[in-house]
């Protein structure tokens, strides 16, 4: 029997049929943009729909220019836009699939000098002047601007609209005393605030007719100061529903929130509660989203009443093949979205297209293509960290003859160190998917074989992706018995004591950092506490005071550089590391030059001031070399070699470089 029946359920709509219970949620690719685009679009939502997803939804259109997100930004406002987009919707329908377009106003949150909230309150995260106010005929007007875009995303053959209510855009903004201030008929009282949403839909639902998928995105937790009420919410809720929606889709915290909400330490499942709190109080199916990622865990939350779909979005660019391979029972071949945000999000909000770390094809569906190679070869990977999982097993994936070589006794290279941080144990997932993707794709693995050249002979080509080992600095008592390497202390070969000096504020120094303050495997309750997150029917928006956790040990976090610490951090993610560590205590440490180590400890000195920081343990997090002593060698040998990952470029080494360059060089070969 198949394991996952709730979520493989057909939902009837009465107008049409979901095939499933999976919505794949709305990200915004950067593709959505352009008209010359939309090709490339459609081949990103065909393969989802092809994996069997049931309905899509695209990143946001705005219903008119004041709503851009950017500047000239995507909006759906005109009918030979509209005919354009034929191509994405007979992509996804050729595959039995259905797509929805969202609709949504930035308000205050968008980036140029043309837009209208709420109110002229500023946004606190976006770098222009605040927006103007609209007028009451402008608002009225914005109502008839959804109800028109919505019109052209029937007309190009989409299924549905979902309308974004939640974020913290326009939406949000009206709904809420914290950004609307108004005296006219939008403001005023809870009753009056709600009008905006409620008429959207309703005039939506007047124009589309019945036959097509109205979807609401609905904030059931804000996660801000002078949010909605829960009584309020249920209120909209029911108004929504009279109005006219299909399903009401979940939406948790604003951008401005500072409570994390969807990176890899929010625990999984971590909201699906409060959708569960909301489905009684309507009778439209709702839908549960954030840090949902395996077909176990969506099965579940269905199975348990808590919701009737699930929305994903990141676990569908990792792999969009993921509801046919539950539904085949191949559950354990899924490249599992570890929630980094690292090549989709971060590229988001980089205004770069967006992708996926372990999947770079996404996004890229058209140009990075991995068809069957016409002459097999045998080739020989050295290193089995990401960049030569990667390589081999998409090497293999199209005919060739492939032997990875690994010196340690396990796969997975820098993997396996980031998946013992607390709050990174999804990292444990990858792993779990190149073992399986070894077996399935036919590589020879030797583990334990630390390979030489000669072993390399006889091999077509050879990729050498032996990765990185840590830089040690020259300080003077670099040697001392108190100092460790992040190697030995993640990998639980060093004793560490309770007053910790790590050296070096990369992701690496911070990735210590937490793994010496907290244990791995937060329970939910611990994560709510710590940030304050708590039942919106207690507190207005879900938000509580924080209760700080004690932390393990007392550390210091050290670096030369004169930039506040965690900068290079990425874009959507630095700011919890950063947070995590001020509310551990963790005394941060800038524009140090390091004297000396001794029986006294770290000698340092900080704005011509000496200090000497008296630790038991000194953990060097000063960055990688790259291992590299196969190469020279076996270019001299005549063997064609390719060096990838961490063994190419040490600097700012990461993952998404890795994998992308394995990726690319698998597609070449
Ligand atoms: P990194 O980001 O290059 O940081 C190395 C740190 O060591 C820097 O803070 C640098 O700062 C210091 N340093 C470099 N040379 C030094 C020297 N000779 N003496 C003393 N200090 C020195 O490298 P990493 O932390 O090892 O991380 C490697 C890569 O892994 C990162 O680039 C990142 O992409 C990825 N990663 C990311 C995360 C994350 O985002 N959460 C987590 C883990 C790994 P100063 O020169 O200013 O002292
Ligand atoms: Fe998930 Fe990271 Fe891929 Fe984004 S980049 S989809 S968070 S694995």
């Amino acid at each position: 029997m198949n394991p996952y029946p709730h979520l493989l359920e057909p939902l009837d709509l009465g107008h049409t049929t979901l095939r499933n219970r999976v919505i794949m949620g709305s990200m915004h690719t950067g593709l959505e943009d352009r008209a010359k685009h939309l090709p490339e679009l459609a081949a990103y939502f065909a393969e989802r729909a092809e994996g069997g997803v049931a309905l899509s939804v695209t990143g946001g259109y705005a219903p008119n220019w004041h709503g851009w997100l950017l500047p000239f930004g995507s909006q759906m406002t005109s009918r030979r836009f509209a005919d354009k987009h034929r191509v994405v919707t007979d992509a996804v329908h050729e595959h039995e699939g259905k797509i929805a377009m969202q609709l949504l106003h930035a308000g205050r949150y968008g980036y140029h000098p043309f837009k209208r909230a709420a109110s002229t309150k500023p946004s606190p995260i976006t770098p222009f002047r605040a927006p103007k106010a609209m007028t009451a005929k402008e608002v009225d007007r914005t109502v008839d601007d959804f109800a028109a875009s919505a019109v052209l995303a029937r007309r190009a053959g989409y299924d549905g609209v979902e309308i974004m209510g939640s974020e913290g855009y326009l939406i949000n903004q009206m709904l809420t005393a914290r950004t609307n201030d108004r005296t006219d008929r939008w403001g005023g009282s809870a009753e009056k605030r709600m009008r905006f949403p409620v008429e959207i839909v309703r005039r939506v639902r007047e124009a589309v007719g019945d036959d097509f998928i109205v979807m609401y995105r609905m904030s059931l937790l804000d996660l801000v100061d002078d949010a909605q009420s829960w009584e309020e919410t249920v209120e909209l809720a029911t108004k929504l529903e009279t109005a006219g929606v299909s399903i009401i889709n979940t939406g948790i915290g604003w951008h401005e929130a500072r409570i994390p909400t969807i990176v890899t330490s929010v625990p999984r499942g971590a909201f699906a509660w409060v959708t569960g709190k909301l489905r009684p109080e309507v009778s439209v199916p709702v839908v549960a989203s954030n840090r949902i990622n395996t077909p176990e865990l969506a099965e579940e939350i269905i199975a348990s009443g808590q919701a009737d779909l699930v929305s994903m979005a990141r676990p569908l660019l990792s792999d969009p093949f993921f509801v046919q391979k539950a539904a085949e029972d191949r559950g354990d071949e899924i490249n599992t979205c570890i929630a980094c945000n690292q090549a989709c999000l971060d590229h988001t909000f980089q205004n770069v297209r967006a992708s996926c770390m372990l999947n770079p094809r996404a996004g890229h569906e058209t140009t990075l293509v991995l068809s069957p190679t016409r002459v097999s070869k045998r080739i020989a990977v050295v290193g089995a960290g990401p960049a030569g999982l990667a390589a081999a097993t998409e090497l293999a994936g199209r005919g060739h003859d492939v032997e990875l070589f690994e010196a340690l006794p396990e796969i997975g290279g820098q993997f396996s160190l980031a998946a013992r941080i607390p709050g990174k144990e999804e990292f444990a997932e990858t792993i779990r998917y190149y073992s399986r993707r070894l077996e399935t794709s036919g590589v020879t693995l030797h583990l334990n074989r630390r390979v030489t050249v000669g072993d390399l002979a006889g091999f077509d080509e050879v990729v050498v992706a032996t990765g990185v080992e840590p830089r040690v600095p020259s300080i003077p008592g670099a040697d001392h018995p108190s100092v460790v390497d992040y190697q030995e202390v993640i990998r639980g070969r060093a004793t560490v004591g309770r007053t910790v000096a790590v050296l070096g504020a990369g992701g690496i120094g911070f990735d210590v950092s937490e793994f010496l303050l907290h244990e791995s495997g937060e329970p939910l309750e611990h994560w709510m506490a710590r940030w304050g997150v708590t039942d919106p029917a207690l507190e207005r928006g879900g938000l509580a005071t924080k209760i700080a956790l004690p932390p393990k040990r007392q550390v210091f976090l050290l670096q030369r550089k004169t930039t506040d610490l965690g900068k290079g951090l990425g874009k959507t993610s630095g700011w919890v590391h950063r947070q995590t560590l001020k509310d551990s205590g963790v005394e941060m440490i800038k524009g140090v030059s390091y004297d000396r180590i001794d029986d006294a400890g770290l000698h340092v000195t900080v704005d011509d001031q000496r200090r000497v920081l008296n630790v038991d343990t000194i953990v060097l997090c000063t960055g990688q070399e790259s291992v590299r002593d196969l190469v020279e060698p076996l270019e001299a040998s005549g063997v064609p070699v390719h060096v990838i990952g961490g063994a190419d470029v040490a600097a700012e080494l990461d993952a998404k470089r890795a994998i992308k360059q394995a990726t690319e060089l698998a597609a070449r070969l």
